[in-house]
């Protein structure tokens, strides 16, 4: 496991200044960031972790816990999620929409009218039903336009994934003090090395 500087980063690869995504998409953004890119960590990468982390947001029957197979089809879920809210920060990257149409299909989703209101629910409280929460909750946020808000961070350290209520949305970086300055460092340094790598070639040039 890669070291974090103790205390600066409690529960994140950043300090957690952004308030939550609206509604369920906080459930969505959580679950992106059950992986932990940059301290190399990942909540639910075991049967147990994942029972653990459905189980406490009240999305698995407690009589069911999740197998090898349910953690390897959460995972690729996950970081397919992860890829288009990289995409909603301008990164163009590839977003396999046949691993999330895989899934919905799996978790029996059904349109729910119960109270006068529409409502996508799975058809089991199952692992693979609660990925169908995750799911419908992402539907919801693409139907009134708050999935673009979603974001992961654009360093490709972090991918921290946030929501983004700045006033123009042009939001880059989960934490601009840490993540934004990184980015900085980085094309300062880089600018130096081509201004030295032009003096090399033109060693007479003024
Ligand atoms: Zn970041």
């Amino acid at each position: 496991m890669k070291d974090s500087t103790p205390g600066q980063f409690p529960g994140g690869p950043v300090v957690e200044a952004r308030p939550p995504a609206p509604g369920d998409l906080e459930l969505v953004r959580a679950f992106v960031n059950t992986r932990n890119v940059e301290r190399r960590t990942d909540a639910v990468d075991t049967p147990a972790g994942l029972t653990a982390w459905l189980r406490d947001r009240g999305l698995l029957d407690p009589k069911i816990d999740a197998t090898d197979e349910d953690v390897a089809r959460a995972l690729a879920v996950r970081e397919v999620l992860r890829a288009f809210c990289l995409r909603n920060n301008g990164v163009d990257c590839e977003c396999d929409a046949r691993v999330l149409n895989a899934a919905a299909e799996r978790s029996g989703l059904l349109l729910d009218f119960a109270g006068g209101d529409s409502s996508l629910k799975p058809r089991q409280p199952c692992v693979d039903g609660a990925i169908g929460v995750l799911l419908a909750a992402v539907h919801r946020a693409m139907l009134d336009r708050s999935w673009g808000k979603l974001k992961a961070c654009a360093d490709p350290a972090c991918l921290w994934a946030y929501y983004d209520r700045s006033k123009n949305g042009c939001s880059r970086w989960c934490n601009a003090g840490l993540c934004g300055n990184r980015d900085k460092v980085k094309r300062f340094r880089e600018r130096q090395a081509a201004t030295a790598a032009k003096a090399i070639d033109n060693p007479t040039a003024p």
